[in-house]
């Protein structure tokens, strides 16, 4: 069942308390795609929490993936593949080649980020599912429902593997309610 996978998933999550930072309980992502087994199941479970989200939805509610660099790219990936759509990259200001829209944003351990994503990748059609390892302080999030509103489209909903609850991240959204989260912390 859904619950056995998540267990078994859960297992192998590894947490490193005070890292980067004094009071930042690290939930360190690679720690499952060190096992390739509980990585597919992982996908599995992705694909079925997304699948259940957009269970009432009419035909295609989305229309493209945006995964958040750097951990946001994997399961991004495998669910670009997964719904035949195109895979769009959010990256550090700096590091995409053409035209891009740019936005400022905080972390729970980092002040002053700012991120891009490329115009020619994203139009009013789009209609964005947005990838992400975890949700903190919403900081990181929000910035990449901003950029998806400044080129014009929408976003369909965002997922993240991990939530940290009691930072209160969600709120920051817009619409609080559009966010998966697989685990809560
Ligand atoms: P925030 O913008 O505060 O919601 O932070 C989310 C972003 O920072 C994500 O891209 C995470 O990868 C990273 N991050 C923030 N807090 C943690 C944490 N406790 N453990 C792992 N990653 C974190």
């Amino acid at each position: 069942s859904i619950q056995d996978k998540k267990k078994q998933v859960q297992a192998v999550v590894k947490t490193f308390p005070d890292f980067p930072k004094k009071g930042v309980d690290f939930v360190d992502y690679f720690s499952i795609l060190y096992h390739p087994k509980e990585t597919q199941l992982l996908n599995e479970i992705v694909i079925e929490a997304v699948d259940k989200h957009f269970a009432d939805a009419g035909e295609s509610p989305f229309n493209m993936v945006i995964g958040l660099e750097t951990r946001g790219f994997f399961l991004g990936m495998v669910l670009s593949q997964h719904y035949n759509i195109p895979f769009v990259p959010i990256r550090k200001k700096g590091k995409l080649p053409g035209e891009t829209e740019c936005a400022n944003y905080a972390t729970e351990y980092e002040e002053k980020n700012a991120a891009e994503i490329q115009k020619d990748s994203i139009n009013e059609d789009s209609k964005a599912l947005i990838i992400d390892d975890l949700l903190a302080t919403g900081g990181t999030l929000r910035m990449a429902y901003d950029l998806v509103e400044k080129c014009g489209a929408q976003v369909a909903a965002s997922l993240v593997v991990f939530e940290i609850c009691v930072l209160e991240g969600r709120k920051k959204l817009k619409d609080p309610s559009s966010c998966i989260a697989i685990y809560e912390y």
